[in-house]
C-alpha cells in the first residue's frame, strides 16, 4: 500500500471512528419510559426505497435529519414529494444526487421546487441535458448550498453516520461510475447504497481496501450484469439486497446472472418491481424489512432455470451438477420442477451445491 493510498484509507477511517467516539449512535433507551417519552421522535434509522419504477429514490430518516438520495425520473417527482410529505417531511437536510442520469435526478426538479433543501451533494460531473441544466439552475435559484461529493467524506446524521466511499476522481465520460457510493451505519447495522456503479468501480473500491462489509446492500445499477460482480457482493457480504427496478423495464433488469449471484451467496432478494416501496427500520441492533405489497422475500427468490434433483432416500435437493448426484442410484432420483415444488415435498437445499439462496 503506497503512502497516498494508506492516507486515503486511514483519514476517512479515523474520522469515522472519531465521530462515533463523540456522537455514538443514538440507540433506544435501555428501559423506555411508560409515558413521558417524546412521541413521534424516531430512534435509530428508517430507510425507504421508493418504488419509482425504473430508477432510484431512497429516503433516510434519523432522529435529527431527513436525507434523500435520488428521486427517479422527472415523472416520478410528484409521487416522491407526496411520499415525503406523507412521512411528515417539511424540509430535507441533505439531498444526494448520485449521478446526472434522468432516472436519478429527474424527480429532484419537483423535490427541489416543493420542499426546502439545506444542501445538495453530487459528484460534480457535467452532463449535457436540459434536465441536468434545469437541476443546476434550480439549485442556484434557490440558493441551496452545493457540495462536491468525494470518497472520504463523513457526516454525522444524529443517530447514524454517513460515509462517502466513492468516487475519488469521477469523469463525465463514465457517468454511472461517477455515482456517489454511500454507507450508512447505525450501531451494528449498516447499509451500502451504490447508485449505478459498474464493475470497474466495484474493482476500484475493492482495490482501495475501504471497509465495505454491510448488513444490507442496494444492488448496483438496478441489478444489471454490468455491475454486481460476485467478488464485490462477497466482500459486502450482505444479509439482504434491495434491487430497485421497474416492472417489465426495457433493460431486462434485474439480469438473471445477478439474481443467481445473490441467490448462490445466500443473500435474500427484495425487489421494488415486485414489492413496491420497501422500508428498512433499525434500532442499531436489529432490523426489519417490509414491502408495500408483501413481506417478501420468500416468494421472490430467484427460481433457477435448471431442474433440481433429489433422492427418495434423503431430504436434500441438488443442482444437476452437484457431486452428490453421482451417489444416487438412477431409480431413486426425483426431479423437481422448481424450488417450491421441492420444498412443498419436504426437501431442503443441499449445502454443497447450494441450488438456491
Ligand atoms: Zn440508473
Ligand atoms: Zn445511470
Amino acid at each position: 500500500m503506497s503512502g497516498r493510498k494508506l492516507k486515503g484509507f486511514l483519514v476517512p477511517f479515523l474520522l469515522l471512528f472519531f465521530l462515533f467516539f463523540i456522537f455514538g449512535c443514538q440507540l433506544p433507551p435501555q428501559a423506555p419510559p411508560e409515558d413521558g417519552g417524546v412521541e413521534g421522535v424516531l430512534q435509530g434509522l428508517e430507510v425507504h426505497f421508493l418504488d419509482v419504477g425504473q430508477g432510484d429514490s431512497i429516503f433516510i430518516q434519523t432522529a435529527e435529519q431527513n436525507i434523500l438520495i435520488d428521486a427517479g425520473e422527472k415523472s416520478q417527482g410528484e409521487m416522491v414529494v407526496d411520499y415525503l410529505r406523507g412521512q411528515g417531511v417539511e424540509k430535507l437536510d441533505l439531498v444526494i444526487a448520485t449521478h446526472p442520469h434522468s432516472d436519478h435526478i429527474g424527480g429532484l426538479i419537483q423535490v427541489l421546487t416543493d420542499i426546502p433543501v439545506k444542501e445538495v451533494l453530487d459528484p460534480a460531473v457535467v452532463h449535457t441535458t436540459k434536465l441536468f441544466e434545469d437541476y443546476l439552475t434550480l439549485i442556484a435559484a434557490k440558493d441551496i448550498k452545493f457540495t462536491e461529493g468525494r470518497a472520504g467524506m463523513v457526516r454525522d446524521l444524529g443517530g447514524a453516520v454517513l460515509e462517502i466511499l466513492h468516487p475519488l476522481a469521477p469523469t463525465s465520460s463514465a457517468l454511472n461510475d461517477a455515482s456517489l457510493v454511500t454507507r450508512i451505519t447505525c450501531g451494528h447495522i449498516s447499509l451500502l447504497l451504490t447508485g449505478d456503479i459498474e464493475k470497474k468501480s466495484e474493482r476500484e473500491i475493492l482495490d482501495r481496501g475501504v471497509p465495505i462489509k454491510s448488513t444490507l446492500l442496494k444492488a448496483c445499477h438496478h441489478g444489471s450484469s454490468t455491475s454486481n460482480s460476485p467478488q464485490f457482493v462477497q466482500a459486502v457480504a450482505p444479509e439482504a439486497v434491495i434491487i430497485m427496478c421497474g416492472e417489465g423495464n426495457d433493460y431486462g433488469h434485474p439480469h438473471e446472472e445477478v439474481l443467481e449471484t445473490y441467490s448462490r451467496l445466500g443473500v435474500a432478494i427484495y425487489r421494488t418491481d415486485l414489492l413496491g416501496s420497501i422500508v428498512v427500520s433499525s434500532d442499531g441492533e436489529t432490523y426489519t424489512i417490509a414491502g408495500e405489497k408483501g413481506a417478501g422475500p420468500a416468494e421472490n427468490y430467484y427460481e433457477p432455470d435448471f431442474e433440481l434433483l433429489g433422492s427418495v432416500n434423503s431430504n436434500r435437493y441438488h443442482r444437476p451438477d452437484c457431486r452428490h448426484i453421482a451417489d444416487i442410484k438412477a431409480e431413486n432420483i426425483i426431479i423437481f420442477q422448481s424450488r417450491k415444488d421441492a420444498e412443498a415435498r419436504g426437501y431442503i437445499p443441499c449445502k454443497t451445491c447450494k441450488p438456491v439462496g
